[in-house]
């Protein structure tokens, strides 16, 4: 039986930090909670990354707020690590120190070409449409007709369908107003969405798919020759049921043909590979490879075919960013790891713990699953008697750092929702804004 309030540090107040702040609140009563966030606004995920059109989805910012609110917890906004707090600065005052940091850097195509103009990471795009600062000034090359998006993704799904929906459908959305004056302006005749596997190995969900059949301008293409008869029986019935279901929406996409009333085409093509940019200074082309698919393997058949892009995205997945001194394995872009523990007294959880897979739901099993070792590992310790937040607040003020607390939030947000007009809200974008808002 724990005796000692201890003293909790978690880095990242995304979906996993305030999942693991409200069970280790629950389970260490009197414990003290600091929650650190390089952003001066919390929720990670929920307000960066998640599609702007999906507001129900960010409805789990109410409850994430209601953990920040509890006694003995606090938000701490507006602290990178590396720049304003070390790693080892934090292991020093808290007797459990969770990383929770996401995963926010873009994963490589590794092929040629990809460093041309207009060739974009989803990390670079969403992060430019959500108006995370730092992103929102990307300027993205949305002057063609024809945009490519590799990945058979949820990401990929969100991207299309913002780039596919009128100014009207993005009316009850938070999309920034940067990003619709951008999307409102854009020429946009075609959308590829392009997977390297077949149909039954995407990994996009029915919903998200099926929302393009609703979409006024848009209208889908799929050749039904890429769509196979039957399921393959070595997937598991997990697998089997998403892919049955994917199927019946692709194939009435591939009977509906084309709607010549619509001004986008949202083209779902697969088995092509990328394997080349091509385009001089700026993408124009992009070079697929034929594949087939043998027991969830791409097999390569050597044969290639381009298609036109002036635009083009790759949602295929992030890596965690490191900072000095946390252990880390840079192969897999994760935090070095055993089942979420790090090292004496540090753990992970989330994307940064098991790589970037999962809804946002998801998170709250795995950071559970955290809290749970935690509690095995301090079962019958005493805190340390570490110093906690008081050491903390004295390095930051001793440094200057313009801390924003859950008031500060609670203040950007008034601003931002003010702002809003009868949409959702209207995001303040740069870090001096925010600032001055949680000020105010
Ligand atoms: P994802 O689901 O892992 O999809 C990544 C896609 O990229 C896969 O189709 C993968 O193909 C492909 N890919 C990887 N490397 C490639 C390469 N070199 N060339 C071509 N294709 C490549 O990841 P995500 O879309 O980034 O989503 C991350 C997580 O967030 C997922 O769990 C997702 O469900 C979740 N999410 C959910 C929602 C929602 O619920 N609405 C919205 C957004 C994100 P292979 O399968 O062949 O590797």
């Amino acid at each position: 039986m724990i005796q000692k309030p201890l003293q909790v540090g978690i880095i990242g107040a995304g979906p996993s930090g305030c999942y693991i702040a409200d069970a280790l609140g629950r389970k260490l009563p009197g414990s003290h909670i600091d929650i650190f966030d390089r952003l001066p606004t919390p929720f990670g995920l929920v307000r960066g990354g998640v599609a702007p059109d999906h507001q129900g989805t960010k409805n789990i910012a109410r409850q994430f707020e209601r953990t920040m609110s509890k006694d003995g917890v606090r938000f701490l906004g507006n602290i990178d690590i590396g720049r304003d707090l070390s790693y080892e600065e934090l292991k020093s005052a808290y007797d459990i120190l969770l990383v929770t940091i996401g995963a926010m850097e873009d994963r490589r195509l590794g092929i040629p070409g990809e460093s041309l103009e207009a060739v974009y990471g989803s990390g670079q795009f969403v992060a430019w449409y959500n108006g995370i600062p730092g992103g929102q000034n990307l300027a993205p090359k949305l002057d063609g007709k024809s945009v490519a998006i590799i990945g058979n993704g949820n990401v990929a799904l969100d991207i299309a369908r913002l780039l596919g929906k009128t100014s009207a459908e993005l009316e009850s959305s938070d999309l920034c107003a940067h990003a619709r004056i951008a999307l409102e302006a854009a020429p946009i005749e075609d959308i590829w969405v392009i997977g390297r596997r077949g149909p039954l190995e995407a990994s996009f969900t029915t919903a998200e798919l099926s929302e393009f059949g609703d979409l006024t301008r848009v209208s889908t293409r799929v050749d039904p020759s890429q769509l196979p008869q039957g399921i393959a029986d070595e997937m598991s019935e997990a697998q089997k049921k998403l892919a049955e279901k994917n199927l019946e929406v692709l194939r009435t996409y591939a009977a509906r043909g084309e709607q010549d009333d619509r001004s986008i085409t949202v083209h779902f093509l697969f088995n092509a590979a990328p394997v080349e940019i091509r385009g001089e200074s700026r993408a124009q082309e992009l070079v697929l490879e034929k594949t087939h698919t043998k027991n969830g393997k791409t097999i390569s058949s050597g044969e290639t075919f381009s298609i036109p892009a002036d635009t083009i995205i790759s949602a295929i997945g992030y890596r965690s960013t490191s900072f000095p001194g946390l252990p880390f394995d840079s192969a897999r872009g994760i935090v070095a790891n055993t089942e979420g523990r790090v090292e004496p007294g540090v753990y992970a959880a989330g994307w940064c713990k098991r790589g970037p897979q999962g809804v946002v739901p998801a998170n709250r099993a795995d950071s559970l699953a955290v809290a749970e070792l935690i509690l095995q590992d301090f079962a019958d310790h005493q805190t340390q008697g570490k110093s906690g937040g008081a050491a903390i607040d004295a390095l930051l003020a001793k440094r200057g750092v313009r801390i924003v607390d859950f008031a500060g939030w609670q203040k950007i947000n008034a601003a931002e929702v003010a702002a809003g007009q009868g949409r959702p809200r209207e995001k303040l974008v740069e870090i001096e804004e925010l600032l001055t808002a949680a000020q105010a």
